[in-house]
């Protein structure tokens, strides 16, 4: 274990670039916070409250709203960032194969334990009753055998398997409850065949891409190729949107093969904890964050902790006790950030939740252990970046005196890989294109400052850097920073350097 600095991520950073009402300074918060848009940021004053409080990434989830409505909010954060000066990142969230029933003739039905209860594939999308409902996925049959037990509204009903008898699943009732329109089904252990992509998806997918998005979700991927199946539709647009995988088949993390394809073929990857969970079942769920959240950052990935993080906060001002120790869980664990759903788009406080959130983040940080780190201790390096980037991130965290790293960076990478290392001091990308600020907007720890070396002289580009991390607050006279980058600048993967500079105290 590499020891951190003996500074707590308190008094590590204070940055101008998060000043408090009151204009004194509020520490940086590491872990990043995703928040979900809909009906509730869209009430007057919202947006600009959650982006005020420490909103990073928002999240326009295709499974709601119009593309309209999409292109408007992000129209919206966009000039809303631009007005305080920060890097937000889009996340575009396809709504994948989510497979549903259709609907009741009455809307809803109460279903009793022991009960035979039909999935019927024949039937129309509204003639639903207590004995039997339609199906949007006509393969169902296919895939299920009796024996199979089916999850439906997120696990809140069980259904048991008994025969399939043509188009028909038949079932018995294991938990009752009330069913009402279009809730989604899930199998236990997963092995629904549906492909990734749906022809809504592929449509969504253009809407994202024309709007601009910076991050494009993938749900219910089975395999790498689901992923490189989205990437060829991205094309050329590709380069400038990171694909994130949404793990929440049981079959994508069953085995580390699996997974670990599937992460190397995203840019980043959600716990996607709703699905998965009813998928896998709940006791498996700990474990299985843990192992994801290792594996993306080992792959030099982002990873993204999301679903009823602070679920009560949609109906209430304060988070329970166990949400506030879910949030600091995930932070221990080392995600890159934490996702807000409903709390965010529907709630009734989508700004104290952030809030809420950011504090619960702050605190957790201060823990020793989310400032150590053995990533990589015993391994080889291929890269010479990353080799540049773990070195500077190890001498920091061990020479006294250093207040930040520094990356003169064009796409992000050289922050990504120095971020997967913990530390207590602020890993800062210099950057000039607005899309490798943005991007970085999801990397644990990293902050991005807009940094234009097209006219500065060579011989004096360490100067400038440093002039500008004084400007904004990163070091203070007498203190060190550690600096990495390439002798030709703006081209991707050129950092072959770097450099412990001082401010001189005046
Ligand atoms: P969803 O995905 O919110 O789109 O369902 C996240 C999850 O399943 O946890
Ligand atoms: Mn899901």
């Amino acid at each position: 274990m590499t020891k951190a600095t003996s500074k707590t991520a308190d008094q590590a950073f204070t940055s101008p670039l998060s000043p408090s009402e009151s204009g004194a300074h509020v520490p940086l918060r590491r872990t990043k916070i995703v928040a979900t848009l809909g009906p509730a940021s869209d009430r007057p004053g919202v947006l600009e409250a959650m982006l005020k409080a420490g909103v990073d990434v928002v999240r326009l989830n295709f499974s709601h709203g119009s593309a309209d409505d999409h292109r408007r909010r992000l129209n919206d954060v966009r000039e809303i960032a631009a007005r305080l000066g920060r890097s937000v990142a889009a996340l575009g969230d396809l709504q994948g194969p989510k497979i549903r029933i259709a609907r009741f003739v009455e809307g809803a039905v109460k279903l009793e334990v022991g009960q035979t209860f039909v999935l019927d594939m024949t039937l129309d999308t509204h003639s639903g009753t207590a004995e039997r409902v339609g199906c949007d996925y006509k393969t169902l049959p296919q895939d299920v055998a009796p024996g199979d037990r089916l999850l439906l509204d997120d696990g809140r009903l069980v259904l048991d398997v008994t025969q399939v008898v043509g188009q028909e699943v038949h079932t018995r009732v294991h938990v009752g409850g009330k069913l009402s329109n279009n809730k989604g089904i899930n199998k236990q252990g997963g092995g629904l065949s549906a492909p990734a992509l749906t022809d809504k998806d592929r449509e969504d997918l253009k809407t994202a891409i024309e709007i601009g998005v910076d991050y494009l979700a993938v749900s219910f991927p089975r395999n790498a190729a689901d992923m490189q199946e989205a990437r060829e539709l991205l094309g050329a647009a590709g380069k400038e949107i990171g694909l994130v995988a949404k793990l929440e088949r049981a079959e994508a993390v069953a085995d580390d093969t699996t997974l670990d394809a599937i992460i190397e073929a995203s840019e980043a990857v959600m716990v996607a904890r709703g699905d998965l969970g009813v998928e896998i079942g709940d006791a498996a769920l700990i474990g299985t964050q843990k192992r994801i959240i290792k594996h993306a950052r080992s792959l030099n990935r982002a990873v993204i902790t999301a679903t009823q993080m602070m679920e009560s906060m949609i109906e209430s001002p304060l988070p329970t006790r166990a949400e506030v120790f879910d949030v600091a869980n995930a932070v221990l664990d080392a995600t890159d950030a934490v996702m807000l759903s409903a709390e965010t788009a529907a709630g009734d406080y989508p700004v104290e939740t952030i809030e809420a959130m950011n504090r619960v983040c702050l605190g957790a940080e201060r823990e020793r252990l989310a400032q150590e780190s053995g990533h990589r201790i015993h391994e080889g390096f291929e890269r010479i970046d990353e080799t540049i980037a773990l070195s500077a991130m190890y001498a920091a965290n061990h020479l006294s005196g250093v207040s930040a790293i520094a990356c003169m960076t064009s796409t992000g990478y050289t922050p990504l890989i120095a971020s997967r290392i913990r530390s207590a001091l602020p890993i800062v990308g210099l950057a000039h294109s607005p899309i490798a600020q943005r991007r970085m907007a999801l990397y644990r720890g990293v902050v991005s400052i807009p940094f234009d070396t097209t006219e500065m002289d060579p011989a004096n580009l360490n100067h400038e850097a440093l002039k500008c991390l004084q400007a904004q607050g990163f070091i203070h006279p007498g203190e060190h920073v550690i600096l990495t980058r390439g002798d030709h600048m703006n081209a991707h993967g050129g950092t072959n350097t770097m450099k412990i500079l001082a401010l001189d105290s005046d």
